[in-house]
């Protein structure tokens, strides 16, 4: 039947699309100069991920959006590591680790005109012992001449090695057709498959910001739950901490105690661990050092948790050092730099004296909720029709385009289509959210309106 003008089966797949659960994570992982950025451009199938040639360029934009063959993944780059002529072994495992961890699937680099270097055997234990499933690329196999080469990869015990030229795009279908056999449908994290076990906090913030002072004094302070004891988890990055009656986890506590000294790459390094942590959380605590301006990096820090559609929780750090003229100057930061994210729950505190701690669970709490929350289908559009009577969108070109109906068509974070009679400009869209936030909460929560337009 159908409805307002559209087809049943139209508003079902609209819906479907609109409410995917999170995406499966892969990671492409290898030396420097394999290819892997390059790879990653074919993979996602546009030139965002930039191939720097010039040295020391950070990106700070490691995940990204794919599609292949009807199935929608998440990709990690680990190109951006800027090569450490010191430890050279160590930064790529370094960087390898935290990518793998946040992992469902590995696709491993190799640059099949070199062969297999110490530094790919120091990665290939790595994935041994992360167990993931692995999709060996034996990239640069720009012609049959090369095949040889590639196929020389046996020898890591890694299967198949896959001949690929990322630079022009031979072998990439048939590789990406074997990653799809690798990645699971949905996160091994599902938020739906952990159901009864802790929430998974992520703790960020751009360096020195006291991300370590905090965990330390919760830790400290609550009760840490020996992870052993607790038969839940294995995974010693992560951390079981019980506060305020309940035990959460907070992932990637480690990259958060251990302080990795490094010169270049540093930035990227940090990049990389802010998102693989986000990646496995349902919640990020962000946190802010609120002696200081709101920077750049910090905000980049957000629209990550934003854009990897995560609760958030904003933590004004230092505050035992704020006299009154900073704190005046804070607010009006706030006010201009994370206007994005005003409908985060805040918390000002002090890592270094404990104030306002046992704030955090309660504005942790309230963000979760926000996240799941489900508004029933006959309240938003009975809210819908009201808003649209009172608050036509504008005519434009003589016509009103209206939203017709709506649904959610997920949560966590939540997600909504509109079907509407025209479309439905930005401008609106926004006044929409800002009423259905007003209307419903969705404190602490992004959210997600896509808008489907009558044939
Ligand atoms: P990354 O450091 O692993 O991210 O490597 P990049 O993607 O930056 O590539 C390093 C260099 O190898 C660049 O100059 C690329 O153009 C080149 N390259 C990447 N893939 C191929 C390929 O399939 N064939 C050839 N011939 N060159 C490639
Ligand atoms: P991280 O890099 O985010 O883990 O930051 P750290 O926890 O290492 O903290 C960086 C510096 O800020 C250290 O010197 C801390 O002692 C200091 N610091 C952290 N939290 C606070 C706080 O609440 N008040 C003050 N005054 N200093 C703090």
């Amino acid at each position: 039947a159908a409805v307002e003008g559209f087809d049943a089966e139209d508003v079902e797949g609209a819906i479907e699309e609109a409410g995917h659960g999170p995406l499966p994570v892969l990671a492409i992982v290898g030396r420097p100069n394999v290819g892997k950025s390059t790879l990653v451009n074919r993979v996602i199938g546009r030139r965002e991920a930039v191939v720097e040639d010039k040295p020391g360029v950070t990106r700070d934009r490691v995940t990204y959006e794919a599609e292949w063959a009807g199935r929608r993944f998440k990709v990690v780059d680990t190109g951006g590591w800027e090569q450490d002529v010191l430890g050279i072994d160590a930064s790529v495992a370094a960087q390898a680790e935290y990518a793998i961890e946040a992992a469902d699937a590995v696709v491993f680099v190799v640059d099949a005109t070199v062969g297999a270097t110490d530094t790919d055997e120091a990665v290939v234990r790595l994935l041994r012992k992360a167990g993931k499933p692995v999709v060996l690329c034996a990239n640069k196999v720009d012609g049959p001449s090369v095949e040889a080469d590639a196929a020389m990869l046996w020898s890591l015990g890694l299967g198949e090695p896959h001949p690929v030229s990322a630079l022009h795009g031979r072998g990439t279908g048939d590789m990406l057709d074997a990653v799809l056999e690798a990645l699971p449908e949905a996160p091994a994290q599902s938020f739906g498959t952990a159901v009864g076990g802790p929430r998974r906090i992520a703790l960020i913030g751009r360096p020195n910001v006291g991300k370590s002072s905090l965990l330390n004094k919760v830790a400290n302070e609550e009760r840490v739950v020996v992870n052993e004891l607790a038969g839940t988890t294995r995974d010693p990055v992560d951390e079981l901490i019980e506060l305020g009656g309940v035990t959460w986890k907070f992932v990637d506590t480690a990259g958060i105690r251990k302080r990795v000294h490094l010169q270049q790459g540093a930035d990227y390094y940090a990049s990389l661990r802010t998102a693989a942590a986000v990646e496995k959380a349902e919640v990020a605590v962000i946190l802010i050092d609120a002696s200081e301006s709101i920077s750049v990096q910090d905000q980049r820090i957000v629209t990550m948790a934003v854009e990897a559609g995560r609760a958030i929780v904003l933590a004004y750090n230092k505050w035992d050092t704020l006299d009154e003229e900073r704190r005046y100057y804070l607010e009006r930061e706030i006010e201009t730099e994370l206007a994005q994210v005003a409908w985060a729950p805040r918390v000002n505190v002090s890592a270094r004296t404990g104030r306002h701690m046992e704030k955090l669970v309660p504005g942790i709490e309230t963000a979760l909720a926000g996240w799941e929350t489900r508004v029933p289908t006959g309240r938003l559009n009975a809210f819908l029709g009201e808003l649209v009577a009172a608050h036509p969108h504008p005519v434009r070109g003589g016509k009103q385009p209206r939203i017709l109906f709506g649904t959610q068509a997920g949560t966590k974070p939540p997600r909504f289509v509109l079907f509407a009679s025209g479309f439905i400009e930005h401008g609106y869209r926004r006044f929409v959210e800002r009423r259905l936030r007003e209307e419903f909460g969705f404190e602490g929560t992004p959210i997600h309106i896509s808008v489907r337009v009558r044939e």
